[in-house]
């Protein structure tokens, strides 16, 4: 199995799980695009995943399900109003894909969005705006502690799970990360290399679990040098540490 990234909007990836002749997406903000993939590769569509509600993650979902003429399924979050969706499913559930030989967990983690889902497996997760490459999603409908919950289940997975996230912000979030943590050498190599992916015209993911304990200062609230950077944000010291995220993502917000 293979995984490619579809490009929609203006930075957001559609993932395309395939063998050499079916393909399961994820998160498929536009049709258009994965149409175009679909036939330019030859593959047969038979699964269609989502993370989240939001419009350019579940937006091609009913074009690209009335384009088959026989139904497909279409995971998603029980918790979210989601009309194309026609399996729900939540943390403890498995999503099993047999075309592709490949079954996932999924893992509750909202904060970005009420219910907001990740799917894991086959050292991969799949985790829509949750966790970015050195960032993390806005908190939108959710609270900081449950966010910050999330991210830490995510940061607990195997070191080597390959995070294939919604959007290619990786640039703009190692800039902010370089303010949070000026001393953090991983983060300034992680800099240069991912300045170079982006030159070359390259998506920055998936990344790793790993890469991302080393220098996403969203997974690093209780390393010293974030939270004074937190404590200089607040005028006050911090200890605890959903505190320390929120001040960083509240910075993040207005930065
Ligand atoms: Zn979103
Ligand atoms: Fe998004």
């Amino acid at each position: 199995m293979q995984i490619d990234p579809i490009s929609a909007f203006k930075d957001n990836y559609i993932w395309a799980l395939r063998n050499d002749r079916n393909v399961a997406v994820v998160d498929p903000g536009d049709a258009r695009p994965v149409q175009e993939y679909l036939a330019r590769k030859q593959l047969q569509l038979v699964a269609i995943l989502a993370t989240h509600h939001h419009a350019d993650h579940v937006g091609g979902i009913s074009a690209l399900v009335a384009a088959r003429s026989r139904g497909i399924p279409v995971y998603g979050p029980k918790g979210e109003p989601i009309s194309t969706v026609t399996h729900r499913v939540a943390g403890g559930d498995r999503v099993a894909i047999p075309e592709l030989d490949i079954e996932f967990d999924v893992l509750d983690i909202p904060g970005h969005t009420r219910a907001h889902i990740a799917y894991y497996g086959s050292k991969m997760v799949f985790c829509g705006d949750t966790l970015f490459a050195c960032g993390c999603g806005r908190v939108f409908e959710g609270t900081p502690a449950q966010m910050y919950a999330s991210l830490q289940k995510l940061a607990n997975l195997p070191e080597a799970t390959l995070a294939y996230c919604g959007h290619e912000y990786t640039l703009a979030n190692i800039g902010f990360a370089r303010n949070v943590e000026p001393g953090n050498a991983a983060l300034a190599e992680r800099e240069r290399e991912d300045t170079l992916t982006r030159e070359r015209k390259r998506p920055t993911l998936p990344t790793s679990i790993g890469r991302e304990r080393a220098t996403n200062p969203f997974l690093r609230c209780e390393n010293a040098e974030v939270d004074r950077a937190a404590a200089r944000r607040l005028g006050k010291a911090v200890t605890d540490p959903v505190e320390i995220f929120a001040a960083i993502r509240d910075w993040k917000n207005k930065y």
